[in-house]
């Protein structure tokens, strides 16, 4: 037997943490008990030892060497070129449908940060760990390591080799793909191979009810119901190492034609540089930066920024106020902002419930902070509610695999009940005609652009997307709104636009994105199928004051809002509002004095939704105008949250899309291909 190095490969995707994280708890438990010293029980009684050695994949080993791959199928990889007459053997990292940039500036940074953060916590660990950053495919990124171990002698004396490899669990189809194709390699290079199970989410896996994926409800109540009290079931989170086995004595350098530089500052430049070549994506008219506007999504990436994150979450109150605010689009704190951190595994779901355990017991930070030390509270629980969310998206994607990409979902072909006809299947209008729709794919594009740029002149939906551009986030509010008018109004076959949000967003996940736009486009796990969001009745619901849309569209800001009530007193005046909200609606002097006369999307917009406020006093009489948000009017037949209704109200729309017919529409609510909509405020998650 070699007397040589044994080396754990561990190759790192969307564990990029040295918190809670199995497999380096692993390693640090060997690490002590090869020094053959008696393991010490944790202080904590939360913090877990479940004696993990046992199931490290049975090889010994001396080493352990941690790799990031940028998996060059999905992070363009040429911008790691040594020089710039090389070429990367990769295709571009391009999506299927509409050819799309997989990864965009906003994520890729986020990544990259998040890489370099876990270098330096591994080597200020000061034991010789560290972490090796790579780019190409997971496999040959692992065979160039196992063949250059196979063949080289080592510094230290004695044949090195790979004992193991080590991979987190992912449900991603491409991620499995890489797994299976990892296991066969390790199986040809007889060395062993462990699938560490991924517990970043909220629920364990050997936790959950089911004897087979297959068992999971498609409904996600279904779901939930059985796993309540939620605040009972997530296990301890395990320990933070604070020694680790160290990387092996010789390293091979990453293959030509990559370079991987050696500063952060060199990272992000070649993770971005390719992206940079036309940072207007195409667009003619790409969203600018407005003045005096705030990201809602300024964080850096990595395991330290998150782990702030959560403390400040805790310790200002924001969790506890999290049910009154979660709808909000403009502001740091109306929402956790955690989800591309838990993403990309730089923290875990269940640190956030016990960091908000520590708070309802009155143990950690937030003394005298709403709710501190009383227990869950309406926020806190509703914070576990939606990362149960996150977790159920995850599990659909491990029942449903392929079917989260196609065009017609998850859902089987619905059959009539009875003797009722089936229902027809939806028809697409896409870029290639694939979709049956009998469009002109030329149109399609041209649609989809004035979409992505933010020029639809529908206030809510240019303003979500030109924000999601520039920043990389947008509410969720905006997001089932965006997705929404994307696949409604406008049918547009829905991958378009979770490719489109693949690569805009920082927080991109792939079972929740795809999860979630295949439910808002009607093909997923949506019980109540065919409903559609009124993106004018969202916004007077949840953009009152305009504050959203004027803060996105600068061109809107001057719109006045309010009328005299009396002297020196002014309130909002809702149908002025609906001229915000759909600028068509100004009148022609207010276009010509803001300058919007003759603008594409002020005067041809993609669709015109009709829709009027009608006004009544609450039951008890007061007057609420001015400001309120949901619940004072009833803009949608049918609508339910509404506390009360008000009068004669009604929306209606019809697709003008590519050709931005005139007037009104003529009250019927019907679509291009001949489906009634029913247009309803349609209540996610
Ligand atoms: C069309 C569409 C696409 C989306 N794409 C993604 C995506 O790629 N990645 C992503 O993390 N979320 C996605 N979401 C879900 C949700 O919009 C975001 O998780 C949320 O807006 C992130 O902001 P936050 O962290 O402040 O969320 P919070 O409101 O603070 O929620 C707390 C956490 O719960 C989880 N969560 C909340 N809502 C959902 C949900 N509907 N589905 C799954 N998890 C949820 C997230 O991890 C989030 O960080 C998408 C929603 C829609 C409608």
């Amino acid at each position: 037997m070699s007397t040589g190095p044994r080396i754990i490969l561990y190759i790192l995707r969307r564990d990029v943490r040295l918190s809670d994280n199995p497999a380096f708890h692993c390693a640090a438990q060997h690490l002590k008990r090869s020094k053959n010293k008696r393991s010490s029980p944790s202080g904590d009684g939360r913090n877990r030892d479940d004696s993990l050695t046992s199931e490290h994949g049975g090889a010994p080993f001396t080493h352990l060497l941690p790799v990031y791959v940028f998996p060059a199928n999905q992070i363009e990889s040429s911008g790691f070129l040594a020089s710039p007459t090389d070429r990367s053997p990769y295709p571009e990292a391009r999506s299927q449908v509409a050819k799309l940039w997989r990864t965009g500036p906003h994520r890729a940074k986020f990544i990259g940060e998040g890489v370099w953060n876990l270098k330096q916590r591994l080597e200020g660990l000061q034991c010789g760990s560290g972490l090796e950053m790579r780019v190409g495919s997971i496999a040959d990124v692992a065979r160039e390591f196992l063949e250059f171990y196979a063949e080289t002698g080592c510094k230290g004396g004695g044949q090195p080799q790979i004992s193991g490899i080590w991979l987190t669990d992912d449900d991603g189809t491409e991620e499995k793909d890489d797994e299976r194709i990892l296991k066969n390699l390790a199986a040809k290079h007889d060395v062993a191979f462990k699938v560490w199970e991924d517990e970043k989410f909220y629920i364990d896996d050997r936790d959950l009810p089911y004897e087979s994926i297959s068992d999971l409800p498609n409904v996600y109540t279904t779901y939930r119901k059985p796993l309540e009290p939620l605040r009972d079931r997530p296990r301890n989170t395990l320990p933070t190492p604070t020694q680790l086995p160290p990387l092996p004595p010789d390293i091979p350098p990453q293959r030509a034609p990559f370079k991987i530089p050696t500063s952060e500052e060199g990272l992000l430049k070649a993770l971005l540089a390719p992206l940079q070549k036309d940072p207007t994506y195409c667009l003619k008219t790409p969203p600018s930066w407005p003045k005096d506007v705030q990201s809602a999504h300024p964080f850096k990436g990595g395991e330290t920024n998150g782990q702030d994150r959560i403390k400040h979450l805790v310790s200002t109150g924001a969790m506890s106020t999290y049910k009154a605010t979660r709808n909000g689009m403009l502001g740091l704190d109306f929402s956790t902002k955690l989800s591309a951190f838990l993403a990309q595994g730089h923290i875990t779901a269940r640190q956030v419930h016990w960091a908000m355990v520590d708070f309802e017991d009155g143990i950690g930070a937030g003394e005298g902070a709403e709710g501190y030390g009383k227990g869950e509270n309406e926020g806190t629980a509703a914070v576990r509610f939606e990362l149960l969310w996150r977790d159920y998206m995850r599990l659909c994607m491990r029942k449903f695999g392929h079917k989260m990409f196609a065009l017609y979902g998850i859902q089987p072909h619905a059959k009539g009940r009875g003797d009722q006809q089936p229902k027809p299947k939806k028809r697409w209008r896409t870029l290639n005609k694939s979709g049956g729709a009998g469009d002109d794919p030329k149109m399609t594009l041209e649609t989809f652009t004035r979409f992505r740029s933010g020029r639809t002149g529908v206030g809510l939906i240019d303003a979500s997307n030109r924000e999601i551009f520039l920043t990389g986030y947008t509410s969720n509010r905006a997001r089932q709104n965006v997705a929404s008018f994307l696949t409604s109004h406008l049918d547009i076959d829905w991958r378009i636009g979770a490719e489109w949000y693949e690569f805009l967003l920082t927080d991109y996940d792939v079972a929740s994105n795809w999860g979630n736009w295949q439910y808002v486009a009607g093909v997923g796990n949506d019980p109540r199928q065919g409903r559609v969001f009124n993106p004018v009745k969202q916004a007077l619901d949840y953009d009152a004051k305009g504050e959203y849309i004027k803060a996105w569209v600068p061109e809107l800001r001057d719109v006045k809002l309010t009328r005299n009530i009396g002297p020196g007193r002014e309130e909002i005046d809702q149908q002025r509002l609906m001229a915000l909200y759909q600028a068509w609606k100004l009148s022609d002097w207010e276009k010509s004095s803001l300058g919007l006369k003759g603008v594409e999307w002020v005067e041809q917009p993609l669709t015109r939704i009709q829709f009027s406020v009608g006004r009544k006093g609450p039951p008890d009489g007061r007057s609420k105008r001015g400001g309120g948000g949901g619940g004072h009017w009833r803009g949608i037949d049918g609508e339910a949250d509404a506390a009360w209704v008000g009068d004669g109200a009604r929306a209606t729309f019809q697709s003008s899309w590519g050709g931005g017919g005139e007037g009104e529409e003529s009250g019927q609510e019907s679509r291009g291909n001949g489906e009634g909509v029913h247009l309803e405020d349609m209540e996610l998650v």
